[in-house]
């Protein structure tokens, strides 16, 4: 765990240092859960975002791309259920001034008792040795019954309260079951209060005439509400999908983890319209193109795995996540959902605008159903960023930090270094960026023995360095180096391009 920790902080710093990622408003003592990219992680956010961008508008005949506003109008928010489903109960405690969710800390509490009959099982096994049947040993002893009963009755009282929004009820469990705040063992306790996670704000130049609006929760109402906009304008047949990338806000109670839960973060969303009863067959589909999208980025299969959803949300049919391994375990990194016709449904009914399809091959009409490829774009980076990071052990005893990002994603693809600052190396260098620079991002670095500009260009992630020397002069050939192999070769100048070209070729990478 304290490796795990220290992997995790080595990349928040990395990321600092190499101008990745800074903390939003950092001289007034940032903002809790708000990022910026610096000037190297906005090259890398870019490049993941293009990636994803080819492999779905590029490379999918049926699929187009739209860029809608992050401002809705705010039935958008009604229909899609965010309104009043889009919330946490939350309850503070009075002394430590802590806030928590309502449901999770009850849920915690029944966690306990759970392994009050683990301890039992166990005692058990130990005591019936090869002859113990757990199964008959939890449906029959009187103590591990009485726990179970116990759990059922707390969170079926807590499922009933919530679902008829009691709140005074889940307060009155709390009390009840004599819940303390875990940080100051306080059970002087606030009311529980429903908490929506919508940022809200206002449209208009008085107060009394303003409206209000919401900062989007999700960029995908904004293709539902498009759909048939783009449907006809774009003369689209089922089936068929539209793409979009942006910004979207979260209140989030508990943001923490660096970039993985921020309150103000990226969506690469794309929504797939299909005929009804086809939709298992393509969320089958979508699950298995996203993850073959993202092994395509060579950060190795073993740290991928699919969590399938049993509970689902209110608009679902079935649901699952592509979790990735990060720093600080297997989390979700993509949402993969079969959201059936509900959104198209509940925008018809708000609306009274008709958002259906014409089958012209049997002339009926009807509302499509969607499944749903959601990625967080930073928490893509961040799973990127944090597997790429490596320290090497070199066969010289030494050690190099290299961050060994996909190239095709490398923010800064040419580093040209004159082996000396002067002899007319350094405007040889200058030439070569020159010609490179309308092609590639490139960088000038002049400072220091080769050496350390290597090690520093390693650890920024540049795949390739070109060193130019005295031979150059004579018969304008320069050194190329590969930062994962360190591999040196001799090349010319005008072989640069087509070098670097073909290792960062789209075709390449996402074929
Ligand atoms: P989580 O369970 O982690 O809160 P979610 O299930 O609410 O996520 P979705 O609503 O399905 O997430 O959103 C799709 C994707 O958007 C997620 O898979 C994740 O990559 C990203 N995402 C969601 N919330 C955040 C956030 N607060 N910060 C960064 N990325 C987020």
């Amino acid at each position: 765990m304290a490796k795990q920790e220290d992997l995790f902080k080595k990349v928040i710093s990395h990321a600092k240092e190499y101008g990745y990622i800074f903390q939003s408003s950092e001289i007034y003592d940032g903002l809790s859960a708000v990022y910026d990219y610096a000037q190297n992680g906005v090259e890398l956010k870019k490049n993941i975002r293009n990636y994803w961008w080819k492999a779905m508008v590029q490379l999918n005949e049926n699929i187009v791309g739209i860029d809608a506003a992050i401002f809705m109008h705010p039935t958008t928010w009604k229909a899609s259920g965010h309104v009043d489903a889009f919330s946490d109960p939350l309850i503070d405690n009075k002394d430590s001034k802590k806030r928590y969710r309502a449901d999770v800390l009850i849920e915690d509490y029944c966690a306990k008792i759970e392994k009050k009959i683990d301890k039992e099982v166990s005692k058990a096994a130990k005591r019936f040795g090869d002859a113990f049947n757990k199964e008959e040993f939890i449906t029959t002893n009187g103590r591990v019954l009485g726990y179970q009963k116990k759990i059922d009755t707390i969170l079926k009282r807590l499922g009933k309260s919530l679902e008829n929004e009691n709140l005074a009820d889940v307060k009155a469990l709390i009390e009840e079951l004599e819940i303390a705040c875990p940080l100051s063992g306080s059970k002087n306790w606030t009311d529980v209060k429903q908490f929506n996670l919508m940022f809200g704000t206002k449209l208009g130049a008085d107060a009394a005439s303003a409206m209000d609006l919401y900062l989007r929760p999700e960029t995908a109402q904004g293709i539902f509400v498009n759909f048939a906009n783009v449907q006809k304008t774009g003369r689209m047949k089922i089936p068929f999908g539209i793409a979009q990338t942006g910004k979207a806000f979260r209140n989030e109670i508990v943001a923490r983890q660096f970039i993985f839960r921020m309150r103000e973060f990226e969506q690469m969303e794309m929504q797939f319209f299909v005929k009804p009863g086809t939709q298992t067959e393509w969320y089958k589909k979508w699950k298995e193109e996203r993850l073959k999208w993202h092994l395509s980025l060579g950060l190795g299969a073993d740290n991928y795995r699919f969590h399938d959803h049993e509970k689902l949300a209110h608009y679902a049919d079935a649901a699952a996540d592509i979790e990735f391994k990060f720093p600080f375990g297997f989390k979700e990194l993509e949402g993969i959902h079969s959201r059936t016709d509900f959104d198209l449904k509940a925008h018809e009914e708000h609306s009274g605008k008709k958002l259906r399809f014409f089958d012209h091959e049997t002339n009926t009409n009807y509302v499509p159903y969607v499944v749903e490829t959601s990625v967080g774009l930073d928490r893509l980076f961040l799973a990127i960023f944090s597997n790429s990071l490596q320290t090497e052990d070199l066969e010289d005893g030494s050690t190099r930090v290299v961050l060994k990002l996909p190239s095709i994603l490398a923010p800064i693809k040419v580093a040209v270094l004159p082996l000396l600052k002067k002899e007319g190396l350094p405007e040889i260098a200058h030439r070569i960026i020159d010609d490179l620079k309308f092609d590639f991002t490139t960088t000038y670095d002049e400072k220091d023995a080769i050496g350390r500009r290597y090690r520093r260009q390693d650890a920024n992630g540049t795949p390739f360095c070109i060193t130019v020397d005295h031979q150059t002069k004579e018969d304008n050939t320069v050194t190329i180096r590969y930062r994962d192999t360190m591999l040196q070769e001799r090349i010319a100048i005008s072989d640069i391009a087509t070098i670097v070209s073909k290792e960062i070729a789209f075709k390449k990478w996402l074929r």
